[in-house]
């Protein structure tokens, strides 16, 4: 078989994102909504994708989708850029800004796809590290900014996997120091109480992004978008394929922004569900449990993080084992699920660490 083609030389090393999936009967691994969305909203999708003509192909400037976020969320509808979940969003952002000597800031441990398009899309990495706390130091950050004037400086908050909200000032600063976009990945901001999207102006290169996959329960659609200069909204839309966003997606995200109260009550009980989960495992002996602005808690073991992984899933139970990333020894990450799914998850926990089961009564 050596005559097969090879790939490019740069992606040869590249491993493929994994997120293992498994057939049991809890599954707060991948940090979605344990919700379904609204019937009511379904119904009123259902009736309107009828209205679709499909030998047509969907609007490519996606502008009714992109009128209602932009009211939605208070900025000029041509500040508004739609994709296919907001990786789509991160894949165009590269390909416009990244590329050959061109690098990527990113602060680990962070959500792993910032770095690995930035390869695919021959950009360089450069990483920063995360202090203990695992917030971004600004001193630290500008100085790498000064040292290697990336193109592209990502933020993630809440940042995934650790739920670590950025402190106010951090993106000024950033802002202040960076030459490239500053690209703000709020996937999980609707759980936090601190967001970057009304600093988006167009005096400054912030993006802020975001998708309809966690709390619009929309994961199965995949839709994303980002509010960002109108200047760099431009040159996003040379970069991205043509009709690349099928029009029951574009609908399906109209639609949704219908049912905005319905959604604000799921991200308060998910909040609330978040408060308690933290509440309880800092009452698990051996557990160190940090603090979380998303729908997701990173926790630390103390003692075989895999062997836990595995007991949890023995007792039904699937959460993400972190154990073995760099900077995360020992770290399992829980999606906040349905009440009845977080006790669940508690229940199996306390089974599967050593001591706590009779340590916590
Ligand atoms: N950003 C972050 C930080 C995420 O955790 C995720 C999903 N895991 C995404 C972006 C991508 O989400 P989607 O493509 O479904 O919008």
């Amino acid at each position: 078989m050596s005559d097969r083609p090879l790939p490019r030389d740069d992606l040869r090393a590249l491993e493929g994102y994994h997120s293992p999936q498994l057939d049991v009967s809890v599954r707060l691994n991948t940090n979605e909504s344990p919700y379904a969305p609204p019937p009511e909203f379904v119904d009123a999708w259902l009736d309107a994708l009828r209205g679709i003509e499909l030998n047509r192909y969907p609007d490519r400037g996606a502008r009714d989708l992109r009128a209602a976020l932009a009211e939605s969320i208070g900025q000029p509808v041509e500040r508004v850029f739609c994709a296919n979940g907001s990786n789509e969003v991160l894949q165009t952002l590269l390909l416009t800004y990244g590329g050959a000597s061109r690098s990527a800031l990113v602060f680990e441990p962070s959500y792993a796809l910032h770095s690995h398009i930035a390869r695919i899309t021959g950009t360089g990495v450069v990483t920063g590290e995360r202090a203990d706390d695992f917030t971004v130091d600004p001193g630290a950050a500008v100085r790498l900014v000064r040292e290697h004037d990336p193109a592209v400086a990502f933020l993630c908050s809440p940042n995934n996997p650790t739920g670590t909200v950025e402190p106010a000032g951090t993106v000024d600063v950033l802002l202040d120091a960076a030459a490239g976009l500053v690209v703000v990945d709020e996937a999980y901001g609707e759980f936090a109480d601190r967001s970057a999207l009304d600093l988006v102006t167009e005096a400054r290169p912030l993006v802020v992004v975001r998708t309809f996959s966690k709390v619009w329960s929309l994961a199965a659609l995949r839709l994303g978008f980002c509010v960002a200069p109108t200047w760099v909204v431009e040159e996003l839309e040379k970069v991205v394929l043509p009709y690349h966003l099928p029009a029951a997606s574009q609908l399906a995200g109209t639609v949704a922004l219908g049912y905005r109260t319905e959604m604000d009550a799921r991200v308060a009980a998910l909040v609330r569900e978040r408060q308690r989960l933290e509440t309880e495992l800092a009452t698990v002996p051996g557990i160190t449990v940090f603090p979380s602005g998303a729908n997701f808690v990173l926790l630390r073991v103390h003692g075989d993080g895999h062997a836990v992984w595995q007991r949890l899933v023995d007792r039904g139970v699937l959460v993400r084992d972190f154990s073995g990333w760099p900077r995360l020894e020992e770290c399992l990450r829980v999606t906040v699920g349905t009440p009845e799914e977080n006790d669940a998850f508690l229940t199996a926990l306390r089974a599967a660490v050593p001591g706590a089961e009779s340590g916590n009564g």
